[in-house]
């Protein structure tokens, strides 16, 4: 596995991290996970050399930290650096601090190495969690007391709001969703992370699920070094100087050895002579062909995280915006087949939407909901 420092705490992370929003359940329709087969997961990452290790409230209904929880004697006894990140989205201190000590229940742990300010939408939401009892105050406190090692953040701000976030320094490291798909709106805000010195973990490496299911419409991405086209998306956020740790979701066997291949390999070429230089042409030419092939729009792509919801016209605006990808790719006719054949929805549901904009407002992605969902309408005909 390749070590990269994570900013100047002095840590060094694997470049590959283990996501845990993917675990799977036994069966679909019901809600039970099987947990022996979830901890093999992190414990095979974990030989495979993973240390940085990612979870938070609420993934697989709230099942994940617990999940790690199970595992965490077995992944103490290897006797490696283990360095454990979650999360808490709560703005007022008491609300943080409460849920910070069930984390650390729920995981076995005694302290955090990596807590996020968790999913930062905006500069109003930012200064939220910065007041007097609020949850970064919260969050500093614990810190003292030795329950947390680093107080980082993770957000979906654009660019020059970052850039002013991390530049008021109260923060050791950003989580941002960074991939080959969007990084043209991205760079400011890495650069900015890189630049102040804070370690950067890249999430949604993947596009959310989009850069698997679309192998053939991205094949243009691949160099002949890379297997697959996921193999030439991680490189290009594995070879980026700036990134400590690229974190995919992780759900099978399969996923971590393929996964964790390109972090050993890239780990390899990292200590050849020249390498910096190598991999940073490699990033320039995946850009560069990304360049010629009209992508502005791949940037809008929903990533399926749906902190859009709830709608108040019980709309499954995930759904709905995830099969406006089909569009972005295709045609529209392939958003309204994924919407009847993937999903079972009446695409003339749209038409409820009675555009309140609270979606919007929550929309990780900034995307233009109510927008697409009159476009879908007027394609199923009910505008
Ligand atoms: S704008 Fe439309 S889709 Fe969004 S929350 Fe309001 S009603 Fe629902
Ligand atoms: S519409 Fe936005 S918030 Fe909702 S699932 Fe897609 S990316 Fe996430």
């Amino acid at each position: 596995m390749w070590y990269k420092p994570y900013g100047s705490t002095g840590k060094q992370v694997s470049a590959i991290g283990f996501g845990g929003m993917r675990f799977q359940k036994i069966d679909e329709s019901k809600p039970e996970y099987d947990y022996d087969a979830c901890a093999a997961l992190l414990l095979e990452a974990q030989a495979q050399g993973v240390n940085y290790f990612d979870t938070a409230p609420f993934y697989c209904d709230d099942q994940s930290e617990a999940i790690f929880g199970h595992a965490m004697k077995d992944l103490q006894k290897a006797g490696t650096p283990l360095y454990v990140s979650t999360k808490s989205s709560e703005k007022e201190g008491p609300k943080l601090r409460a849920q910070l000590e069930k984390s650390l229940k729920r995981l076995n742990l005694q302290k955090i190495t990596f807590f996020h300010i968790w999913c930062v939408l905006d500069m109003a939401d930012y200064r939220s969690r910065l007041g007097p009892n609020g949850a970064y105050e919260a969050a500093k406190k614990a810190q003292a007391e030795g329950l947390i090692d680093h107080v980082v953040f993770s957000t979906h701000c654009n660019g020059a709001e970052i850039e002013t976030i991390v530049n008021e320094g109260l923060f050791e490291g950003i989580t941002l969703g960074y991939n080959i798909l969007n990084f043209r709106f991205r760079q400011q805000g890495l650069a900015a992370a890189a630049k102040k010195g804070l370690g950067v973990v890249t999430m949604n490496p993947l596009g959310g699920g989009v850069i698997p299911q679309r192998g053939e419409k991205l094949a243009f991405l691949k160099t002949p070094e890379d297997a697959t086209v996921v193999d030439a998306a991680l490189r290009f956020n594995l070879a980026h100087e700036a990134i400590s740790v690229v974190l995919p979701g992780l759900g099978t066997l399969d996923e971590v050895s393929q996964d964790c291949a390109v972090g050993n390999r890239m780990g390899v070429q990292a200590k050849a002579p020249g390498s910096p230089a190598v991999f940073s042409a490699f990033v320039e030419s995946r850009k560069n062909a990304l360049e010629h092939r009209t992508a502005a729009a791949l940037d809008t792509l929903c990533t399926g995280c749906q902190y859009c919801l709830p709608c108040p016209q019980d709309i499954a605006i995930p759904k709905f915006m995830l099969s406006y990808n089909e569009k972005i790719f295709g045609e529209s006719k392939d958003t309204l087949g994924m919407l009847k054949g993937h999903w079972g929805i009446k695409a003339d549901l749209a038409a409820t939407c009675i555009e309140c904009g609270e979606c919007e407002e929550r929309c990780t992605q900034h995307l233009p909901i109510i927008r697409r969902l009159d476009e879908i309408s007027h394609w199923a005909g009910a505008k």
